[in-house]
């Protein structure tokens, strides 16, 4: 019995789209192995706003959460490159950084609550590279598109710990990514993406 036009045409786009179900597939595992920072082709995130940020209600001047201070984040160069913030005003880069320092906020929160300490002091996130310019990009051995760059990116380590599946439970719309020197990446680019480094 001969197949109807209407079921060959079913078929057809059936195919075409498992087809470029498996490109993106393709192209994802790709990314996984090969890409420092992830994802060359996402969306350029919105541009940050130049008003000056709300004031936060609890929070000495400065900080972006309970435990970290905008400073933390400065770029390395030490003013070889950039400003410390990548040409980005104080208050562009708190508004930039913000979403970055709460997550990190909350994990350092889980961190503590998993793992305490027995003198009762609490363990420290630390900022390893937080902003960077073109300059310290490059010194990092990352290519142009780091996350880096727009200040939505940190790598941190916590003293005596290898925090990489905690970050990876708790940044389920961000960049994870797993270094070999136990200073996981951690970003808030705004989707899923893993990979190791
Ligand atoms: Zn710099
Ligand atoms: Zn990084």
């Amino acid at each position: 019995m001969a197949v109807s036009y209407n079921a060959l045409k079913i078929a057809q786009e059936a195919a075409q789209n498992a087809l470029k179900a498996i490109q993106i597939a393709i192209e994802e595992a790709e990314g996984f192995e090969d890409v420092a920072d992830g994802d060359y082709d996402a969306p350029i995130p919105e541009p940050v706003p130049a008003s000056e940020p709300e004031p936060e209600p609890g929070l000495p001047a400065g900080y972006l959460a309970k435990n970290f201070k905008l400073s933390e984040f400065r770029c390395t160069c030490g003013g070889k490159g950039c400003n410390g913030y990548n040409g980005l005003t104080e208050a562009q880069a708190a508004a930039a950084t913000k979403p970055l320092a709460e997550l990190l906020q909350k994990g350092r929160d889980e961190i503590n609550r998993r793992y305490p300490l027995a003198n009762g002091k609490e363990r420290a996130v630390n900022i390893i590279s937080g902003y960077r310019c073109k300059l310290s990009n490059k010194e990092a051995g990352s290519d142009g598109s780091s996350r880096h760059l727009q200040g939505i990116a940190a790598d941190v380590s916590v003293s005596g710990l290898s925090t990489g599946p905690l970050w990876d439970e708790l940044n389920p719309n961000g960049g994870v990514g797993y270094g070999g020197n136990n200073c996981p990446h951690v970003d808030t680019r705004g989707h899923r993406s893993r990979w190791k480094y």
